[in-house]
């Protein structure tokens, strides 16, 4: 039987004249036997131990005409649309939602396990190669996590209590950029002082009637890769243990960790357990630095825009794929063997962007999969006037999407879609995105937010 906690903590005062009701839920999805962690090709063995457990956590909003929306945060590498969209479509036809109220974000944990449903999926640059027993405890361990993150999104819609939004913005200094161009000109990963970087923490305090602390769902815009690939053991990375701190710090309360759009940023330093203890210490001292202050109100009501992008990909001959050297290489040759087989590469890779505002407090932006930084700092600057809280690894990992001067630039960004790391067909799901990849999604977002502020599109 799955056990899903919902907490009803801080609700015990009447609910007439209740703006929000939020439902709160979180389940643990630790692997309940050792399988293989995702994120680093050097791990040969399934994890040794647990530090600390994972989490999916779920906030589920009601504005006062009824209109319903869930954000789920999970401590996991991404949120594959292989392995999340069949749960989605699951709670939309039990609850009637659209796919566009329903929010999926991951801390782009790299000390969670690996998600397969895949018999065939034995080892790539994202894990080491593991027989096929292996396989199988990895393809049952995501079929039960389907299960739960079902439970826990229905459990937090059924459990709606009224409760009082707000949300403020602090930030942490550890988020650093991580690409550095070589003499040569060539970029490879390290510290990079002078690279762009997000450094905004965004939070949302949900408080219960009788004022007391009921969630917290707060964001940061960095690999969660305080720990390199010489540690084998589960944590939530620095999200998990900021949002462990956090929990202390208010009894009875939930923290929720939002990613934001740090696909080009480490954090600094990166050391081991205690050393990224302290990463979280610091993003929850940021975190509880907001909650100290007089943060906005937040009222309604709750809009949704939606659109599925395509996201354009370069046209490459056979001899020009030859040429393509480092992590790109491994996409590339990924291209060559469809071509190989006597397939056609795809011009376009179809992506969700969202983006929620809570009235006129709050716009929330919700970019997919692995967005660097300046589409964050890009957007913010283009809307000076909105309260903008800018997300990345939300509702599908498929790569990452560079700015046009990174794909210009080169390097490990620039890897494309990189669905076939999860064991996803190669069918339409190879490529790199063309320098025009930052006009489609800037344009997509601008028209997002203009749809929810019923102003025409450009
Ligand atoms: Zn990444």
């Amino acid at each position: 039987m799955l056990i899903v906690i919902v907490c009803f903590f801080g609700t015990l005062m009447p609910s007439q004249g209740a703006e929000w009701k939020v439902g709160i839920a979180k389940i643990i999805i630790t692997p309940e036997v050792p399988i293989q962690l995702v994120g680093y090709s050097g791990r040969k063995d399934p994890f040794s131990n647990v530090d600390i457990d994972i989490y999916a956590k779920a906030l589920a909003f009601e504005d006062k005409q009824g209109h319903r929306g869930i954000i789920v945060t999970v401590d996991l590498v991404g949120v594959q649309d292989i392995f999340f969209g069949p749960v989605c479509n699951r709670v939309m036809k039990e609850t009637g939602l659209s796919r566009a109220q329903i929010m999926l974000n991951a801390s782009h944990n790299h000390t969670g396990p690996l998600m397969s449903l895949n018999p065939d999926l034995k080892g790539n640059i994202a894990h080491a190669p593991f027989n096929e027993a292996e396989a199988f405890r990895i393809i049952d361990y995501t079929k039960n996590l389907q299960e739960k993150i079902y439970q826990l999104m229905i459990a937090s819609l059924n459990n709606l209590q009224p409760a009082k939004l707000s949300w403020g913005t602090d930030h942490v200094n550890f988020p650093m950029n991580r690409r550095m161009k070589s003499p040569g000109g060539s970029i490879h990963m390290a510290p990079n002082p002078n690279g762009p970087v997000d450094r905004i923490v965004p939070v949302l305090k949900v408080t219960g009637t009788n004022g007391k602390i009921r969630a917290i769902l707060f964001g940061c815009a960095c690999h969660n890769t305080g720990l390199t690939g010489d540690h084998n053991v589960i944590t939530g990375d620095y999200a998990g243990y900021a949002q462990e701190q956090l929990e202390k710090r208010y009894p009875g309360a939930i923290a929720l960790f939002k990613s934001g759009c740090g696909a080009d940023a480490n954090p600094q330093p990166r050391t081991n357990i205690s050393g990224v203890r302290k990463l979280g210490a610091d993003l929850a001292n940021a975190v509880t630095r907001v909650l100290q202050t007089e943060m906005r109100p937040i009222h309604g009501e709750l809009k949704f825009a939606f659109q599925m992008a395509d996201l354009p990909l370069k046209k490459l001959t056979r001899d020009q794929l030859k040429t393509y050297k480092g992590t790109v290489a491994l996409m590339t040759t990924q291209m060559l063997k469809v071509l190989d087989s006597g397939g056609t590469l795809p011009t376009k890779y179809s992506a969700p962007i969202a983006a929620w505002s809570f009235g006129n407090d709050l716009t929330i932006v919700a970019f997919p999969t692995e967005t660097v930084s300046e589409y964050a700092i890009n957007l913010r600057a283009k809307y000076p006037d909105e309260p903008l809280w800018v997300s990345g690894y939300n509702n599908d990992l498929f790569g990452y999407i560079p700015t046009a001067k990174i794909v210009r630039e080169g390097g490990h960004e620039t890897i494309g879609v990189t669905t076939w790391l999860w064991g996803t067909d190669l069918k339409n799901q190879v490529g790199l995105f063309s320098e025009n990849v930052e006009k489609v999604m800037m344009d997509r977002a601008s028209e997002l937010i203009k749809e929810l502020n019923n102003k025409p599109s450009d």
